[in-house]
């Protein structure tokens, strides 16, 4: 059994839910091995080899602040250090993007948006707006894997351990470009909408009054999402927005209110394990792939749902 080079940028303590998945695959396949581009504290060494990572990989240099372009040739070059039978990423823009410029610098195949990986290394992902499943394999080079969160287990911690931890001399790789400034975004306390494993989303069918679906949202620990319709009418932020032109989710519970379900939408959504969708046309095409459908107003069923769960908890 080979090893399998999972790409983790700082790890923060406790591991989040996402890195667990892949530390998780990771170990269906072979023995984890991390490749971190940050330089990693004792404590986040430690945590990391409680989940089974044998080895750590990280840059002997801090990386110099030039977007993606460092961390995708750092990560080229602990593929050739680790020489890996496989490595696996996040499916988030960045870390596509570090997977897209590192496959180019081995020439390795690149698969995204997988929803599994066989231990064979056959990849399941899901294709044309969820209505194909496709399986592939990556015939040329190490194969590079991105992965959609929430489709597997997280793994389970064991006892902390020191792993072996190697440095990577990273090539000179720029300035190709630099960042100037950086704002933190708002912090909504919410989880991130692609990651998120609730979501409740909105459509023009809120009117513009959201405060119904962050209610509910907030409640179940969830996410916000939202139509296009939504978006477009400023009803809430454009990086909300799930579909064809927007992210594309994953959740184990996806609530669908005031939404009629046009392809682009169902593109970003159908391949949530449960849809529940809230609309008042019967006729609503988000009713044809909604596992539970309730016809109603919005601003009568989204509260109701809410003083329910507050009761149930009391
Ligand atoms: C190239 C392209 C890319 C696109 N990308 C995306 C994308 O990424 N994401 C996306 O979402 N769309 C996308 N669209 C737009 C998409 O085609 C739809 O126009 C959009 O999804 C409609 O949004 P909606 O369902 O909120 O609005 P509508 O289609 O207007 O539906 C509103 C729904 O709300 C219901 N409703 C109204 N009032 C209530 C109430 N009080 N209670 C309950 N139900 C109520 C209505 O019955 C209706 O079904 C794209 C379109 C194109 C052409």
């Amino acid at each position: 059994m080979g090893s399998v080079l999972v790409f983790i940028d700082v790890p923060s303590l406790p591991l989040p839910r996402a890195s667990r998945e892949l530390l998780a695959l990771a170990a269906t396949i072979g023995t984890p091995a991390v490749a971190s581009p940050q330089p990693l504290s004792e404590d986040a060494a430690a945590e990391l080899a409680g989940y089974g990572v044998q080895r750590i990989f990280e840059p002997s240099q801090p990386l110099p602040e030039v977007l993606v372009a460092a961390k995708a040739a750092f990560l080229a070059e602990a593929v050739r250090a680790a020489a890996p039978d496989a490595v696996l990423l996040g499916n988030s823009f960045e870390d596509r993007e570090v997977a897209a410029r590192a496959g180019v610098k081995l020439g390795s195949g690149v698969i995204t948006d997988a929803v599994a990986v066989a231990p064979d290394l056959a990849v399941t992902k899901s294709v044309l707006a969820g209505s194909y499943t496709s399986t592939c394999r990556v015939e040329t080079g190490v194969p590079i894997i991105t992965v959609k969160a929430n489709s597997v287990e997280p793994a389970e911690r064991g006892a902390a351990g020191s792993p072996e931890r190697g440095l990577v001399t990273v090539p000179e790789t720029g300035p190709a470009a630099v960042v100037m400034e950086r704002s933190e975004k708002r912090v909504s306390g919410r989880p991130e909408l692609s990651e998120a494993r609730v979501i409740v989303a909105g459509g023009r069918g809120l009117d513009g009054d959201f405060g119904p679906v962050e209610e509910l949202a907030d409640l179940l620990g969830g996410a916000v999402g939202a139509s296009r319709a939504a978006t477009d009418a400023g009803w809430i932020e454009h990086s909300a927005q799930v579909g064809q032109t927007g992210k594309t989710v994953s959740p184990q519970l996806y609530i669908s209110a005031g939404i009629s379900g046009a392809i682009q939408q169902k593109a970003g959504m159908q391949t949530a394990k449960v849809i529940v969708a809230v609309n008042k046309d019967a006729d609503a095409p988000v009713f044809e792939i909604a596992d539970f459908g309730v016809v109603g107003d919005v601003f009568k069923v989204l509260p109701q749902a809410a003083e329910e769960i507050r009761k149930r908890r009391a």
